[in-house]
């Protein structure tokens, strides 16, 4: 067996979300192996500056990194988020909240929801979101961390975060500086390409110094400056199933009670967030410049907002889709250099760290073993694309057809795969789960349910149990959940009183 010659210089180009993620772990991971991690940035460029909405897994992700939950809440003035609240998506008036976790009082009730159509079908008319803890919770604007010893019901709560993108990557530039990551405050203007293999050599910066390494991450945000502008990637365009290309952005001063989740209210031509952080809101409009102009797109934000703007609204550009390989030679493609899909799951710095999950697990040596890098590009896309199949669920189960974003969303073809979820469940009120899937039933069930997507049965193995048997145990449940949510501290006291508010 031969000696694997190991990567020992690794270059980061880009200081946005994706960067210092990618500084902080590999700073944390690779001690030892690396003898210099760079991180490439220029402030004249800037970064995006959104990605504020998060799902549970980021809570792994500071994990890895040892940070203290407290500090990092204090330092990004981040919020608690039990899910996202939907408003006029399936139909205009109609609302549902889409809830991290489990549906009912244990994680094995995989089969509540067939009793739910039973009863719905003999009148019962209470929404599925009932059933679940986080949504409830949500409600009443109510929050608790999961008690994961008392093995009850509090143990079932499954959280992310709202925080200031921008404060994250500080926090995590302080992380990666203190474990040995260096630093260079440059613009790249050339990227040197090795005669041999087309492997990247060295990057020239603007003031003619250059930076070689072995292993080279592109973070540097939708150009793509590595992995497209000078390995020629390639990128697969998907905005014929995702049509939205562009987001105004702003955000503005907090009013009224702090809420523990992401709102999206669908509009004419796209759809709003609001997330609410702990010292503003974080607003946005996704919208699909086919149908709306930038100017109409930025009133409408703007008549839409809880508080005062407090910046200028910001325009951002995208189309949505994916590089044809994330990672290509000696480049490894994260964040929005990667690609995009827009944020109405929050999915876009999940992705990052799943990246570098995959990337650590697969850590390649000097060979570059051509099945490693298939390998990470094969577990690569199939999460990507049943994300990307998830978001588009949100806009093909609409009955709204006040619009022609809504109309054409409607009757478009999707992949092959959500067709084939959607027909199942459709038949049989059944989830079909793929292999590398980030969401799992429960949260198919909150979308399909949630936007009045109804199966033309339940499991007929539901019969085998006496009706009104099945009915007390549903109120039984139901009861059991509403009381726990309301025994749960109001988002703002519990921050307050677990010191998680910036000074
Ligand atoms: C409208 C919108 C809303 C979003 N909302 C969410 C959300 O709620 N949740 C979520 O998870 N994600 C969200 N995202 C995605 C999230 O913002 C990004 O995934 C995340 O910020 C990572 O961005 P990035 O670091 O890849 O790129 P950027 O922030 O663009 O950073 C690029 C970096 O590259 C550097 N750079 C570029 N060129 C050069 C060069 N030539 N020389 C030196 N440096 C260079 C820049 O200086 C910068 O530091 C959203 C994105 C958009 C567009």
């Amino acid at each position: 067996m031969n000696t694997a010659q190991p990567i020992r210089r690794i270059a980061i180009l880009g200081g946005g979300t994706a960067g210092w993620m990618a500084a902080a772990l590999l700073a944390c991971k690779l001690r030892g192996l690396a003898e210099s991690i760079q991180i490439i940035e220029s402030p004249e460029i800037g970064t995006v500056g959104v990605g504020e909405a998060t799902i549970p897994p980021i809570g792994l992700f500071n994990g890895a990194l040892g940070v203290d939950e407290g500090e990092f809440m204090r330092e990004t003035r981040a919020t608690f988020k039990l899910g996202i609240q939907f408003q006029d998506w399936g139909r205009v008036g109609q609302r549902y909240f889409h809830p991290f976790g489990v549906f009912g009082t244990s994680p094995g009730m995989d089969t509540l929801h067939h009793f739910w159509l039973k009863a719905r079908q003999h009148g019962e008319t209470r929404a599925f979101e009932q059933w679940s803890l986080n949504a409830m919770a949500a409600q009443l604007n109510r929050f608790m961390r999961p008690e994961k010893s008392d093995g009850g019901l509090a143990s079932l709560y499954s959280y992310a975060f709202h925080f200031d993108a921008g404060l994250y990557a500080q926090y995590l530039r302080r992380y990666a500086e203190q474990r040995g990551v260096r630093r260079v405050e440059r613009k790249v203007e050339q990227v040197e390409l090795r005669s041999a293999d087309g492997f990247i050599q060295a990057l020239r910066l603007d003031d003619g110094s250059r930076v070689e390494a072995d292993l080279y991450i592109d973070c540097s945000g939708f150009r793509g400056l590595l992995i497209e502008e000078a390995l020629h990637t390639g990128y697969e365009d998907w905005t014929h199933w995702l049509p939205c290309d562009r987001a105004i952005a702003v955000p503005c001063a907090s009013a009224g009670e702090l809420t523990p989740y992401t709102r999206s209210t669908a509009r004419s031509a796209g759809w709003q967030w609001r997330i609410p952080l702990q010292h503003r809101i974080g607003n946005g409009y996704v919208y699909c410049s086919r149908y709306l102009s930038d100017d109409e797109a930025t009133a409408t934000l703007l008549a839409h907002l809880d508080g005062p703007a407090l910046a200028e609204p910001r325009l951002l550009r995208f189309t949505t889709g994916r590089r044809r390989q994330f990672w290509n030679k000696n480049c490894i493609a994260l964040g929005l250099a990667s690609g995009f899909m827009e944020p109405l799951e929050s999915t876009s710095i999940h992705l990052v760290q799943k990246g570098l999950t995959h990337l650590l697990n697969l850590f390649p040596d000097l060979d570059f073993a051509p099945c490693v890098i298939h390998e990470y590009n094969r577990r690569s896309i199939e999460e990507y694309e049943r994300i990307r199949d998830f978001v588009i669920l949100h806009y093909k189960a609409t009955t709204r057809s006040d619009a022609p974003l809504w109309r054409q969303c409607q009757s478009m073809p999707v992949p092959e795969p959500l067709a084939y979820k959607i027909e199942q469940f459709q038949q049989t009120g059944r989830i079909v789960h793929y292999d590398s899937e980030l969401f799992a039933t429960s949260n198919w069930l909150a979308v399909l349910l949630g936007q009045e997507v109804w199966p033309r049965h339940y499991d007929p193995l539901t019969d085998q149990q006496d009706f009104a048997e099945l009915h007390r145990r549903l109120d039984g449940v139901r009861e059991a959940i509403r009381s726990a949510a309301e025994a749960t501290p109001r988002h703002a006291d519990y921050l307050k009183a677990g010191a998680l508010i910036h000074a």
